[in-house]
């Protein structure tokens, strides 16, 4: 299928030629056009999907389609996305900007942790997309420089981490500001209850569509591991950041203060490294971000919040210097790479405390992940990590054979990935 078959309008065409977008990814394969026909929409897939443009393409075609009812050039909020944290609305209204720009709508970003005024200065100006995080939503709701009646078009991105950051109290207080003759989009990477509960509530009829659900990790990732004793950590990562082959890499730390860390060590190591997290400045992290995406940083160092809605177009490594303690932040964080079917490299850390973690996250994802033994820094884990994987299929009983002697030979003798 091409974008072609979509009956997208001209305008919108040119821009994703413009982004040299070819063909829609499965998930804009099947939200497209039930979005354009004004069906609300349950979207199961995490990021690296397209998961975006899935809802920003129909969503801005809409839009230029509506006939305004509004007084002469006075320009309402009719489309407004929320999203858990700035990086993603950032992220977000990047897209809607590239997609939209051959069109007459304006778009703006509002998110916490900065001044408020160029926010407003902004609004002020008139927009018909907001993209936002709900507390500064609410906050400028509150403070009566957002008027949310006129909204047609709601997406709830990345719900479920919303959720897991405590904000679907704000949530629900923001939806109930919104007209209810509206169309709702929810994106989800999991469908915990909670927000098949929420899916109830605000989404009527939806349709349906799971891509890549999260627990199956995106198969053109390599994923490896490392056993590893913690205190040997830093060393191995300069090891294999020697590796010049390696162009870019993002490095998961689980802490801010691990993430300094790490940042200070490969500094000194002469490899050169920044570092993104929650205790930094809005600007500080914006910088960081672009010039890892611009190339002039080799190495970003991020924890999980901050990483979210990062967007690196080509990235080819992620480095767990440590492994989550929540399974699908693994899933999350291995899809920074691979993005748009590209192939990337993952791999993980794991020390002796962390052997439980990576058990979890095998079984999550249903498959053992292999052991790269060829490094300076080798440790024998002294119990099985990987027990009762259940196989997706019975024909796939033999590859992921769940004994731990199997796992070993399964495991990679080279410095990384066979090339
Ligand atoms: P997302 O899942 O929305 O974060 O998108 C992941 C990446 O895929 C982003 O870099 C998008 O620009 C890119 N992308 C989205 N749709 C397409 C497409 N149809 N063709 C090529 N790249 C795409």
């Amino acid at each position: 299928m091409l974008f072609e078959n979509l009956n997208l309008i001209k305008p919108i065409q040119r821009a994703l030629k413009a982004e040299g977008y070819t063909k829609p990814t499965p998930i804009q394969q099947k939200s497209i056009l039930p979005i354009l026909e004004g069906k609300d929409f349950l979207g199961c897939a995490q990021t690296g999907t397209g998961k975006t443009a899935a809802f920003a393409i129909p969503v801005l075609q809409n839009l230029f389609n509506d006939k305004i009812t509004s007084e002469k050039g006075k320009r309402y909020i009719r489309a407004l996305i929320l999203a858990p944290t700035r990086e993603l609305a950032i992220q977000i209204e990047e897209n809607f900007t590239a997609y939209g720009k051959y069109m007459d709508l304006k778009n703006t970003v509002i998110f916490g942790g900065v001044s408020q005024s160029s926010q407003v200065r902004a609004l002020k100006s008139g927009v018909d997309i907001l993209i936002a995080t709900p507390g500064r939503l609410l906050d400028l709701v509150q403070q009566k420089y957002i008027d949310l009646h006129h909204i047609k078009y709601l997406v709830l991105d990345e719900a479920d981490r919303m959720l897991d950051m405590g904000m679907v109290h704000d949530v629900k207080r923001i939806i109930a500001e919104v007209p209810k003759v509206r169309q709702t989009m929810l994106f989800s990477a999991t469908m915990p209850r909670e927000i098949t509960k929420l899916v109830d509530s605000i989404l009527i009829d939806p349709v349906r569509v799971e891509v890549t659900p999260v627990s199956s990790t995106i198969d053109t990732i390599q994923q490896g591991v490392y056993f590893v004793q913690k205190k040997n950590k830093k060393s191995l990562l300069i090891d294999l950041l020697k590796d010049k082959s390696i162009v870019s890499a993002l490095v998961f730390s689980r802490t801010k203060h691990g993430a300094n860390m790490i940042t200070r060590y490969l500094d000194k190591a002469g490899i050169n490294a920044q570092a993104i997290h929650g205790n930094k400045s809005q600007s500080a992290r914006q910088l960081a971000l672009n010039n890892f995406k611009e190339g002039k940083t080799r190495v970003l160092v991020a924890t999980d919040i901050a990483a979210r809605g990062i967007d690196v177009e080509g990235l080819s490594y992620v480095i767990n210097y440590d492994l989550p303690n929540i399974p699908e932040t693994y899933v999350h964080r291995i899809g920074r790479t691979g993005r748009a079917g590209l192939k990337g490299i993952a791999v993980s850390f794991c020390d002796e405390e962390e052997k439980e973690y990576l058990s979890d996250i095998q079984k999550l994802i249903r498959k053992v992940i292999p052991v790269i033994e060829d490094h300076k820094y080798p440790v024998e884990i002294t119990e099985p990590v990987v027990n009762r994987i259940k196989p997706k299929n019975d024909s796939n009983k033999k590859s992921n054979s769940n004994s731990y002697s199997n796992r070993r030979k399964s495991a990679v003798k080279s410095n990384g990935f066979k090339k």
